[in-house]
């Protein structure tokens, strides 16, 4: 890691204001969660001064993906780029109906909007039933033919079905990210034979369920990894101090990437740089990033 050019506020213990050794995105920020309404403004501070520059905001469902494309329109100081996805989660797939599709189509539209999703499937908690989400997955994936945007899939304990579904929609969908990819083996590499992308979180800083991950982050070419927080959620378990509030948050993603780094056996600056360009090429992120705006 690099010596930090911009400043922290004092919020982060100072083991932990870390700075990546090159600019990073993060492809997975719940900003839009309450955890960072009351300080949203000095978390983007933090992200900036730890080099993530480029944020893509998740939504789970229309009020977040809203309020996701709004808080990339509001914030575009230099040296941050936030964009958004819209999609509805696994978890609120027994809501979707035609009302939603059409504000999902509107939403897609919207030049702030870089990928369809958060969707998917999650067999693990079943908040909706397995026919709700395949339903409602099922739609999102015609959403995203038609709309030609990647798709930004979740999958918990579902990896046989997804690779199925996958598998009929592959030549009409374009690029898709497996985000917080945590299965096997065998899924990792029926990912990979669909030319699917992988999203690597701190889940394998968690020594009581991520370890398998450390033997699989080699597997995964460097044109098809990208990195991500998953904020707040996910905090990872081996920081080398407590954080208040435990709330994971961007600017931890280059301890992240250095954990990645060290199981991959490569320099940190060469994954910052691989998995940036991964995610700029995944996102068709512009040069720009307020040349998008304009277009409104
Ligand atoms: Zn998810």
């Amino acid at each position: 890691m690099a010596e930090p050019t911009d400043t922290f506020d004092d919020f982060l213990p100072e083991a932990l204001r870390f700075c990546a050794a090159a600019p990073l995105v993060d492809i997975g920020a719940n900003l839009t969660h309450e955890s960072f309404t009351r300080d949203l403004a000095a978390v983007l501070g933090r992200a900036r001064a730890a080099r993530v520059t480029t944020l893509i905001l998740t939504g789970t469902d229309r009020e977040h993906a809203e309020q996701a494309v709004a808080m990339a329109r509001q914030y575009t100081e230099a040296g941050l780029a936030l964009y958004a996805t819209a999609g509805v989660h696994p978890h609120d797939a027994s809501r979707w109906d035609a009302g939603l599709a059409t504000a999902m189509a509107d939403l897609h539209r919207q030049p702030e909007v870089v990928a369809v999703g958060e969707c998917g499937l999650d067999f693990n908690r079943n908040f909706s039933s397995p026919a709700e989400q395949e339903r409602a997955f099922e739609a999102q994936l015609g959403l995203a033919a038609s709309c030609g945007k990647p798709l930004f899939i979740h999958e918990r304990d579902a990896g046989q079905r997804m690779r199925e579904m996958l598998h009929a929609w592959r030549d009409d969908i374009g690029d898709a990210v497996v985000h917080c990819f945590t299965a096997e083996r065998d899924t990792l590499f029926g990912y990979l034979d669909l030319d699917l992308h992988i999203g690597l979180t701190g889940w394998l800083c968690d020594e009581r369920r991520g370890h398998h991950l450390r033997e699989l982050v080699g597997e995964i070419p460097l044109d098809r990894l990208m990195v991500e927080t998953d904020c707040p959620y996910l905090l990872p378990r081996n920081l080398p101090a407590k954080l208040k509030g435990r709330r994971h948050e961007p600017a931890l993603l280059p301890w992240i990437v250095r954990e990645i780094a060290h199981w991959r056996g490569i320099g940190e600056e060469a994954l910052a740089n691989a998995t940036s360009d991964t995610a700029r090429a995944f996102f068709r992120l512009p040069a720009n990033p307020q040349s998008i705006h304009q277009e409104n």
